[in-house]
Protein backbone atom coordinates (compact mmCIF):
# COMPACT_ATOMS: atom_id res chain seq x y z
CA UNK A 1 0.00 0.00 0.00
CA UNK A 2 1.37 3.72 -0.61
CA UNK A 3 1.54 6.39 1.84
CA UNK A 4 -1.63 8.17 1.73
CA UNK A 5 -1.40 10.63 4.58
CA UNK A 6 -1.40 13.95 2.06
CA UNK A 7 -5.21 12.75 2.41
CA UNK A 8 -5.77 13.73 5.42
CA UNK A 9 -6.31 16.86 7.51
CA UNK A 10 -2.65 18.74 8.58
CA UNK A 11 -3.98 19.19 12.14
CA UNK A 12 -4.13 15.80 12.74
CA UNK A 13 -0.87 14.36 11.14
CA UNK A 14 0.92 14.51 14.32
CA UNK A 15 -1.62 12.93 16.99
CA UNK A 16 -1.26 9.48 18.29
CA UNK A 17 -4.83 7.71 18.75
CA UNK A 18 -6.06 8.05 22.61
CA UNK A 19 -4.34 4.79 24.25
CA UNK A 20 -7.10 3.31 25.91
CA UNK A 21 -6.56 1.10 29.64
CA UNK A 22 -6.07 -2.15 28.10
CA UNK A 23 -9.22 -4.44 28.60
CA UNK A 24 -9.34 -7.16 30.79
CA UNK A 25 -10.49 -9.95 27.82
CA UNK A 26 -7.21 -9.18 26.07
CA UNK A 27 -4.35 -9.36 28.56
CA UNK A 28 -5.97 -12.44 29.66
CA UNK A 29 -5.71 -14.24 25.65
CA UNK A 30 -2.67 -12.02 25.58
CA UNK A 31 -1.01 -14.40 28.46
CA UNK A 32 -3.24 -17.26 29.39
CA UNK A 33 -4.91 -15.33 32.85
CA UNK A 34 -8.00 -16.74 33.42
CA UNK A 35 -8.26 -14.02 35.87
CA UNK A 36 -7.42 -10.32 35.76
CA UNK A 37 -7.94 -7.10 37.51
CA UNK A 38 -8.75 -4.05 35.84
CA UNK A 39 -7.74 -0.87 37.57
CA UNK A 40 -6.64 1.21 34.86
CA UNK A 41 -9.60 3.37 33.42
CA UNK A 42 -11.10 4.92 36.23
CA UNK A 43 -14.39 2.93 36.21
CA UNK A 44 -16.41 2.30 38.87
CA UNK A 45 -16.19 -1.19 40.74
CA UNK A 46 -19.90 -1.80 40.51
CA UNK A 47 -22.12 -2.20 37.75
CA UNK A 48 -25.10 -0.37 37.35
CA UNK A 49 -27.23 0.06 40.16
CA UNK A 50 -30.65 -1.95 40.22
CA UNK A 51 -32.99 0.33 38.99
CA UNK A 52 -30.63 1.20 35.95
CA UNK A 53 -29.84 -2.56 34.79
CA UNK A 54 -33.64 -3.65 35.06
CA UNK A 55 -33.97 -0.49 32.94
CA UNK A 56 -31.59 -1.58 30.28
CA UNK A 57 -33.19 -5.21 29.86
CA UNK A 58 -36.21 -3.68 29.67
CA UNK A 59 -35.17 -1.15 26.66
CA UNK A 60 -33.56 -4.27 24.82
CA UNK A 61 -37.82 -4.92 23.57
CA UNK A 62 -37.49 -1.79 21.56
CA UNK A 63 -33.70 -1.83 20.14
CA UNK A 64 -35.25 -1.78 17.13
CA UNK A 65 -36.15 1.94 17.28
CA UNK A 66 -33.99 4.63 17.19
CA UNK A 67 -33.48 6.20 20.18
CA UNK A 68 -34.91 9.61 21.77
CA UNK A 69 -32.96 12.09 19.64
CA UNK A 70 -33.17 15.00 21.72
CA UNK A 71 -33.43 13.23 25.07
CA UNK A 72 -36.36 14.83 26.48
CA UNK A 73 -37.09 12.95 29.34
CA UNK A 74 -32.95 12.03 30.49
CA UNK A 75 -32.89 15.74 29.82
CA UNK A 76 -35.69 16.84 32.30
CA UNK A 77 -34.29 14.21 34.96
CA UNK A 78 -30.96 15.67 34.93
CA UNK A 79 -32.52 19.17 34.86
CA UNK A 80 -34.46 18.40 37.85
CA UNK A 81 -31.87 17.28 39.93
CA UNK A 82 -29.71 20.59 39.44
CA UNK A 83 -32.81 22.11 39.70
CA UNK A 84 -31.75 24.01 35.77
CA UNK A 85 -34.24 24.17 32.56
CA UNK A 86 -33.69 21.35 30.49
CA UNK A 87 -32.65 23.92 27.77
CA UNK A 88 -29.29 23.98 29.90
CA UNK A 89 -28.74 20.49 29.78
CA UNK A 90 -26.81 18.67 27.00
CA UNK A 91 -26.48 15.32 26.32
CA UNK A 92 -22.29 13.07 25.41
CA UNK A 93 -22.19 9.66 24.38
CA UNK A 94 -19.83 9.94 27.73
CA UNK A 95 -18.54 13.33 29.19
CA UNK A 96 -15.14 12.64 26.87
CA UNK A 97 -18.19 13.39 23.78
CA UNK A 98 -18.76 16.59 24.73
CA UNK A 99 -15.64 17.95 25.35
CA UNK A 100 -15.19 16.86 21.62
CA UNK A 101 -18.72 18.42 20.43
CA UNK A 102 -17.26 21.75 22.27
CA UNK A 103 -14.24 21.80 20.74
CA UNK A 104 -15.91 21.25 17.20
CA UNK A 105 -18.80 23.39 17.91
CA UNK A 106 -15.96 26.48 19.13
CA UNK A 107 -12.54 26.46 18.29
CA UNK A 108 -10.94 27.92 14.98
CA UNK A 109 -7.60 27.22 13.55
CA UNK A 110 -5.00 29.25 15.87
CA UNK A 111 -7.66 29.46 18.86
CA UNK A 112 -5.72 28.82 22.24
CA UNK A 113 -7.23 26.14 24.76
CA UNK A 114 -5.63 26.38 28.17
CA UNK A 115 -5.51 23.38 30.61
CA UNK A 116 -3.19 22.26 33.66
CA UNK A 117 -0.83 19.20 32.41
CA UNK A 118 -0.76 16.50 33.55
CA UNK A 119 -4.21 16.23 32.49
CA UNK A 120 -6.95 14.69 30.77
CA UNK A 121 -5.82 13.82 27.14
CA UNK A 122 -8.69 14.76 25.58
CA UNK A 123 -8.49 18.53 26.08
CA UNK A 124 -5.12 18.10 23.94
CA UNK A 125 -6.29 16.05 21.38
CA UNK A 126 -9.17 17.87 20.70
CA UNK A 127 -7.66 21.08 20.58
CA UNK A 128 -5.41 19.70 17.67
CA UNK A 129 -7.70 18.48 16.00
CA UNK A 130 -9.34 21.66 15.41
CA UNK A 131 -6.15 23.14 14.52
CA UNK A 132 -6.41 25.02 17.61
CA UNK A 133 -3.29 25.42 19.97
CA UNK A 134 -3.40 23.43 23.47
CA UNK A 135 -1.53 25.95 25.94
CA UNK A 136 -0.75 23.41 28.85
CA UNK A 137 0.31 24.81 32.47
CA UNK A 138 2.28 22.53 34.64
CA UNK A 139 0.53 21.76 37.41
CA UNK A 140 2.08 23.06 41.08
CA UNK A 141 4.51 21.22 43.46
CA UNK A 142 1.57 19.45 44.74
CA UNK A 143 0.68 18.02 41.51
CA UNK A 144 -3.27 20.57 41.46
CA UNK A 145 -3.92 22.91 39.08
CA UNK A 146 -1.83 25.96 39.02
CA UNK A 147 -4.88 28.68 38.32
CA UNK A 148 -2.36 31.68 38.85
CA UNK A 149 -0.12 30.19 36.04
CA UNK A 150 -3.52 29.68 34.12
CA UNK A 151 -4.53 32.90 34.11
CA UNK A 152 -1.15 34.48 33.16
CA UNK A 153 -1.96 31.96 29.63
CA UNK A 154 -5.14 33.55 28.94
CA UNK A 155 -4.59 35.76 26.15
CA UNK A 156 -6.85 36.93 23.32
CA UNK A 157 -7.36 33.85 21.30
CA UNK A 158 -7.97 31.56 24.35
CA UNK A 159 -11.54 30.35 23.90
CA UNK A 160 -11.70 27.61 26.67
CA UNK A 161 -10.01 26.48 29.80
CA UNK A 162 -10.44 23.49 31.17
CA UNK A 163 -10.18 22.54 35.09
CA UNK A 164 -10.32 19.25 35.73
CA UNK A 165 -11.14 19.04 39.29
CA UNK A 166 -10.30 16.26 40.75
CA UNK A 167 -7.68 16.19 38.00
CA UNK A 168 -6.89 12.95 36.20
CA UNK A 169 -4.90 11.34 36.72
CA UNK A 170 -3.20 13.22 39.77
CA UNK A 171 -6.34 13.34 41.90
CA UNK A 172 -5.78 16.52 43.22
CA UNK A 173 -8.16 19.30 43.41
CA UNK A 174 -8.84 23.04 43.77
CA UNK A 175 -11.35 24.67 46.37
CA UNK A 176 -14.43 26.50 46.40
CA UNK A 177 -12.50 29.80 46.85
CA UNK A 178 -9.41 29.06 44.46
CA UNK A 179 -12.26 28.52 41.67
CA UNK A 180 -14.19 31.72 43.21
CA UNK A 181 -10.95 33.99 42.54
CA UNK A 182 -10.23 32.64 39.31
CA UNK A 183 -13.46 33.25 38.16
CA UNK A 184 -13.51 36.42 38.60
CA UNK A 185 -10.29 37.22 37.07
CA UNK A 186 -11.14 35.35 33.58
CA UNK A 187 -11.94 37.76 30.75
CA UNK A 188 -15.23 37.34 29.10
CA UNK A 189 -14.68 35.91 26.12
CA UNK A 190 -13.27 32.51 27.76
CA UNK A 191 -15.47 29.72 28.77
CA UNK A 192 -14.45 28.17 31.56
CA UNK A 193 -15.26 24.45 31.71
CA UNK A 194 -15.17 22.59 34.88
CA UNK A 195 -14.52 19.08 34.05
CA UNK A 196 -16.12 17.20 37.11
CA UNK A 197 -16.23 14.03 35.79
CA UNK A 198 -15.15 12.37 39.49
CA UNK A 199 -17.81 14.56 41.74
CA UNK A 200 -19.69 12.10 43.47
CA UNK A 201 -16.62 10.89 45.03
CA UNK A 202 -15.28 13.87 46.14
CA UNK A 203 -15.75 14.32 50.28
CA UNK A 204 -14.08 17.44 51.29
CA UNK A 205 -15.79 20.52 52.11
CA UNK A 206 -13.77 22.66 50.30
CA UNK A 207 -14.81 21.04 47.35
CA UNK A 208 -16.80 23.60 45.25
CA UNK A 209 -20.12 22.17 43.09
CA UNK A 210 -19.44 23.60 39.55
CA UNK A 211 -23.01 23.57 38.98
CA UNK A 212 -25.04 24.96 42.66
CA UNK A 213 -21.81 26.91 43.75
CA UNK A 214 -20.64 28.60 40.16
CA UNK A 215 -23.17 27.96 36.94
CA UNK A 216 -26.04 28.72 39.23
CA UNK A 217 -24.56 31.89 40.14
CA UNK A 218 -24.31 33.36 36.63
CA UNK A 219 -20.66 32.73 36.44
CA UNK A 220 -19.68 31.86 33.00
CA UNK A 221 -18.57 28.10 32.67
CA UNK A 222 -19.84 24.53 31.42
CA UNK A 223 -19.83 21.87 34.05
CA UNK A 224 -19.04 17.84 32.84
CA UNK A 225 -20.47 14.89 35.01
CA UNK A 226 -21.26 11.50 33.86
CA UNK A 227 -22.86 8.74 34.66
CA UNK A 228 -19.46 6.38 33.51
CA UNK A 229 -17.59 6.39 36.68
CA UNK A 230 -19.61 5.99 40.12
CA UNK A 231 -23.29 4.74 38.57
CA UNK A 232 -21.35 2.17 36.78
CA UNK A 233 -22.42 2.52 33.01
CA UNK A 234 -18.94 3.24 31.83
CA UNK A 235 -19.49 0.58 28.92
CA UNK A 236 -23.17 2.40 27.67
CA UNK A 237 -21.53 5.64 26.72
CA UNK A 238 -23.80 8.58 28.78
CA UNK A 239 -22.28 12.15 30.34
CA UNK A 240 -24.05 15.34 30.04
CA UNK A 241 -22.81 19.14 30.32
CA UNK A 242 -24.87 21.83 32.32
CA UNK A 243 -24.73 25.12 30.44
CA UNK A 244 -26.08 27.92 29.04
CA UNK A 245 -28.76 27.41 26.17
CA UNK A 246 -26.75 28.86 24.07
CA UNK A 247 -23.89 26.83 24.26
CA UNK A 248 -26.29 23.71 24.78
CA UNK A 249 -27.86 24.77 21.27
CA UNK A 250 -24.06 25.25 19.45
CA UNK A 251 -23.21 21.36 20.60
CA UNK A 252 -26.42 20.09 19.75
CA UNK A 253 -25.70 21.60 15.97
CA UNK A 254 -22.65 19.65 16.14
CA UNK A 255 -23.49 16.55 17.90
CA UNK A 256 -24.48 13.12 15.41
CA UNK A 257 -27.93 13.09 15.56
CA UNK A 258 -29.20 9.46 17.82
CA UNK A 259 -25.65 9.64 19.83
CA UNK A 260 -27.17 8.71 22.81
CA UNK A 261 -28.43 5.42 23.16
CA UNK A 262 -31.59 4.10 24.00
CA UNK A 263 -30.96 1.77 26.91
CA UNK A 264 -28.36 4.69 28.12
CA UNK A 265 -31.12 7.09 28.15
CA UNK A 266 -33.17 5.03 30.47
CA UNK A 267 -30.25 3.47 32.61
CA UNK A 268 -29.21 7.53 33.09
CA UNK A 269 -33.19 8.08 34.34
CA UNK A 270 -33.01 5.02 36.42
CA UNK A 271 -29.43 5.66 37.90
CA UNK A 272 -30.61 9.40 39.22
CA UNK A 273 -34.35 7.64 40.88
CA UNK A 274 -31.66 5.69 43.09
CA UNK A 275 -29.18 8.44 43.11
CA UNK A 276 -29.88 7.93 47.18
CA UNK A 277 -27.63 4.75 46.99
CA UNK A 278 -24.27 6.11 45.70
CA UNK A 279 -23.33 8.01 48.90
CA UNK A 280 -22.00 4.27 49.94
CA UNK A 281 -20.37 3.47 46.83
CA UNK A 282 -18.09 6.97 47.79
CA UNK A 283 -18.03 5.50 51.28
CA UNK A 284 -15.90 2.29 50.33
CA UNK A 285 -14.44 4.14 47.34
CA UNK A 286 -12.67 6.54 50.01
CA UNK A 287 -11.52 3.54 52.53
CA UNK A 288 -10.21 1.63 49.08
CA UNK A 289 -8.21 4.88 48.47
CA UNK A 290 -7.07 4.82 52.07
CA UNK A 291 -6.07 0.92 51.83
CA UNK A 292 -4.31 1.64 48.40
CA UNK A 293 -2.17 4.97 49.24
CA UNK A 294 -1.34 3.66 52.83
CA UNK A 295 -0.17 0.41 50.95
CA UNK A 296 1.21 1.80 48.16
CA UNK A 297 3.56 4.27 50.58
CA UNK A 298 4.79 1.30 52.73
CA UNK A 299 6.02 -0.75 49.74
CA UNK A 300 8.53 2.61 49.36
CA UNK A 301 6.28 4.23 46.39
CA UNK A 302 5.73 7.71 46.25
CA UNK A 303 1.33 7.93 45.81
CA UNK A 304 -0.38 11.57 45.54
CA UNK A 305 -3.31 12.14 48.13
CA UNK A 306 -6.18 11.50 45.92
CA UNK A 307 -9.90 13.09 46.51
CA UNK A 308 -11.14 10.60 43.55
CA UNK A 309 -11.00 6.73 42.73
CA UNK A 310 -7.44 6.78 41.72
CA UNK A 311 -4.59 7.11 42.73
CA UNK A 312 -1.38 8.40 41.08
CA UNK A 313 2.05 6.84 42.00
CA UNK A 314 5.52 8.33 41.26
CA UNK A 315 8.14 5.90 40.95
CA UNK A 316 11.98 6.13 40.56
CA UNK A 317 11.45 4.10 36.85
CA UNK A 318 9.76 4.05 34.02
CA UNK A 319 5.99 3.39 34.53
CA UNK A 320 5.54 1.38 31.46
CA UNK A 321 7.92 -1.27 33.43
CA UNK A 322 5.85 -0.94 36.33
CA UNK A 323 2.82 -1.80 34.51
CA UNK A 324 4.24 -4.44 32.20
CA UNK A 325 5.43 -6.75 35.42
CA UNK A 326 2.11 -6.08 37.13
CA UNK A 327 0.13 -7.14 33.44
CA UNK A 328 1.57 -10.95 34.33
CA UNK A 329 -0.07 -11.12 37.98
CA UNK A 330 -3.23 -10.39 36.55
CA UNK A 331 -3.65 -6.50 37.18
CA UNK A 332 -4.17 -3.76 34.49
CA UNK A 333 -3.01 -0.36 35.83
CA UNK A 334 -2.68 2.53 33.91
CA UNK A 335 1.10 3.99 32.53
CA UNK A 336 0.90 7.66 32.61
CA UNK A 337 3.37 8.81 29.90
CA UNK A 338 0.09 9.37 27.55
CA UNK A 339 -0.86 11.82 30.48
CA UNK A 340 2.88 13.53 31.13
CA UNK A 341 3.86 11.61 33.44
CA UNK A 342 6.42 9.06 31.83
CA UNK A 343 7.80 8.10 35.40
CA UNK A 344 4.02 7.17 36.97
CA UNK A 345 1.21 4.80 36.83
CA UNK A 346 -2.46 5.57 37.73
CA UNK A 347 -4.44 2.72 40.05
CA UNK A 348 -7.96 2.93 40.04
CA UNK A 349 -9.50 1.75 43.27
CA UNK A 350 -11.88 -1.03 42.94
CA UNK A 351 -13.61 -3.51 45.49
CA UNK A 352 -11.64 -4.09 48.60
CA UNK A 353 -10.84 -7.99 47.32
CA UNK A 354 -9.57 -6.62 43.81
CA UNK A 355 -7.70 -3.52 46.22
CA UNK A 356 -6.27 -6.66 48.32
CA UNK A 357 -4.81 -8.80 44.93
CA UNK A 358 -3.22 -5.38 43.78
CA UNK A 359 -1.05 -4.73 46.63
CA UNK A 360 0.10 -8.31 46.62
CA UNK A 361 0.93 -7.76 42.93
CA UNK A 362 2.50 -4.68 43.59
CA UNK A 363 4.18 -6.19 47.08
CA UNK A 364 5.55 -9.15 44.57
CA UNK A 365 6.55 -7.17 41.74
CA UNK A 366 8.35 -4.36 43.87
CA UNK A 367 10.05 -7.66 45.56
CA UNK A 368 11.67 -9.14 42.46
CA UNK A 369 12.68 -6.16 41.16
CA UNK A 370 14.87 -4.77 43.83
CA UNK A 371 16.21 -8.61 44.81
CA UNK A 372 19.31 -9.49 42.60
N1 LIG B 1 -13.18 13.85 31.99
C1 LIG B 1 -12.28 13.22 32.76
C2 LIG B 1 -11.41 14.02 33.64
C3 LIG B 1 -12.16 11.83 32.71
O1 LIG B 1 -11.23 11.22 33.45
C4 LIG B 1 -13.01 11.09 31.88
C5 LIG B 1 -12.94 9.59 31.79
N2 LIG B 1 -11.72 9.02 31.79
C6 LIG B 1 -13.92 11.80 31.10
C7 LIG B 1 -13.99 13.17 31.19
C8 LIG B 1 -14.82 11.13 30.12
O2 LIG B 1 -15.66 10.21 30.69
P1 LIG B 1 -16.85 9.59 29.85
O3 LIG B 1 -16.64 9.93 28.42
O4 LIG B 1 -16.78 8.12 30.10
O5 LIG B 1 -18.08 10.22 30.40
Amino acid sequence: MTEASHRFRSAIADLVPYEPGKPADELMRERGLSRCIKLASNEGPWGPLPAAAEAIIAATNDLNRYPDGAGVLVREAIADVHGVTPDEVVLGHGADAIINNLSLAMLEPGDEVVFGWPSFPSYFLDARMMGAQPVMVGLDEDHRYNLAAMLDAITDRTRIVYICNPNNPTGTMVTRDELASFLDQVPEHVLTVLDEAYFEYVQRDDYPDGIADFYAQGRRVAVLRTFSKIYGLAGLRIGYAIAHPDIARAINKVRNAFDITAPAQVAARASLAERHLISERARANAEGRETLTNALRELGLRPVESVGNFVCVELDMPGRELYEQLLNHGIIVRPLDPFGMPNAIRVTVGTPEENIEAIAAFRAVLGSLVSP
